[in-house]
């Protein structure tokens, strides 16, 4: 397959990008959907820490959140080890917080509104505290959740939102602020929002970076996401107490902070227990590694998205998704929807392009099957869309082999 190989001389995104890559894998696999973005850097700075005889949480911790705080804009980020622990303390954070109405934000058996269309991790934490998800239906020009569906789910069970930026594209926040306004006037609190970011590394909304909205945000740095630190997560928290809190309890709820402890291995005394979410240094130089990259890396999923947003507008049995001028997606995946998809992804992958749905929706799985409910838009959606190659790695010649592989009809 010609189009995969890679030609020395070749204006690649990949020669000279200063992203770690193997020549010879490359030439000779699909066009993969993602690839990790390592910078070459890494192996350096990390050995760095690896030598220095301290690879815990330290000072690559607070270089990386030091660094992050300006990149996103709002000081108040506490790196964890994962995008799934941020979004488990997030909702735990909202115990202990009191609400409009005088009671706990959260409590056992309150009602998340949630996408289905959506990485397990975003739900998974919504049982594990002990929380009950009540779906709401997709939008299928966005495939994020559907803001008319969750009106109309808003009840005074509904204590908390968790929403999806599917593939980088932000929802539209200021509609849900109205929608929020509604329902506070209604029931006599405001159900909190958590932002799941983890594919919006690099989006904005508003012309500012997915954090700075007033609701609760987490990211992903997980191996396959736009800025990797092997494993990592990102809070970036609305208000100081909140903050104060998250940096508590993503290591036991020990204060790190305070000077002048008489025997510096024993806490002082814990009034709330905390888990163990924290970052490590290991991960942090890794990081610190790829925000060296990080512009080139969406700069180049954008660029891509726009090339296929100009090609492949019109061409018959293919739909794009939305594209509203006041945000802009880091699209860390490419989402079209297609007539007969099936076909559609064995055309492409018989010739060498890798695609898939991404995400399996997570009500149909018998760990929820007792909050099932009728999705009817959704129902659809699953049946029409599907992700291509939109990523860094993604060469001029590959995304026109792209295009006119599916302009050639499936
Ligand atoms: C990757 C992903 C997560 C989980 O991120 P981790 O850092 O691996 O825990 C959560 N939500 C969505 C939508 C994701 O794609």
């Amino acid at each position: 397959m010609g189009v995969n190989s890679v030609q020395s001389g070749e204006a690649l995104p990949l020669q000279g990008s200063g992203i770690l890559w193997d020549p010879v894998r490359d030439a000779t696999a699909m066009i993969p959907l993602f690839k990790v973005a390592m910078s070459e850097t890494a192996p350096d700075l990390v050995g760095d820490v690896l030598r220095s005889g301290y690879i815990g949480q330290g000072a690559k911790v607070d270089e990386f959140e030091a660094r992050l705080r300006e990149r996103i804009g709002n000081p108040r980020v506490v790196t964890v080890n994962s995008a799934t622990s941020a979004l488990h303390l997030a909702l735990h954070l909202l115990r202990g917080v009191a609400a409009g109405d005088g009671r706990e934000q959260l409590r056992d058996g309150d009602e998340v509104l949630t996408t289905a269309l959506t990485c397990t991790a975003t739900n998974w934490p919504i049982l594990a505290n002990r929380l009950r998800p009540v779906w709401v239906d997709a939008d299928p020009e966005t495939c994020n959740l559907d803001l008319d569906d969750l009106e109309r789910k808003l009840t005074l069970t509904t204590r908390a939102i968790v929403v999806v930026h599917w593939g980088g594209y932000p929802l539209d926040l200021d509609r849900l602020a109205t929608v929020l306004d509604r329902a506070e006037a209604r029931l006599g609190f405001r159900p909190v929002v958590i932002e799941d970011c983890a594919h919006a590394w690099g989006s904005t909304y508003r012309d500012a970076p997915l954090g700075n909205h007033g609701n609760i945000c987490a990211y992903s740095f997980q191996a396959i996401k736009h800025l990797t630190c092997g494993d990592g997560g990102l809070l970036v928290l609305p208000d100081d107490d909140l903050y104060a809190r998250a940096k508590l309890l993503r290591w036991y709820g020990i204060d790190r902070e305070k000077p002048g402890r008489n025997d510096f291995r024993c806490e002082d005394d814990i009034p709330e227990y905390g888990f163990k979410f924290h970052m490590n240094d290991i991960n942090a130089a890794t990081g610190l590694a790829n925000l060296g990259i990080i512009d080139s890396v969406v700069g180049r999923h954008q660029a891509n998205a726009s090339f296929y947003d100009d090609a492949l507008a019109g061409v018959d049995g293919l739909r794009l998704l939305e594209r509203a001028a006041d945000r802009r997606s880091a699209f860390w995946i490419y989402t079209v929807k297609v007539d007969r998809r099936d076909d559609f992804m064995r055309a492409m992958q018989a010739a060498g392009i890798s695609v898939s749905r991404v995400h399996e929706r997570n009500d149909i799985h018998s760990a929820v099957s007792e909050f099932t409910a009728p999705l009817p838009q959704l129902d659809e959606l699953v049946g029409e869309m599907v992700c291509f190659p939109v990523g860094w790695w993604v060469t001029d010649e590959q995304r026109q082999y792209i295009v006119d592989t599916i302009r050639a009809g499936w």
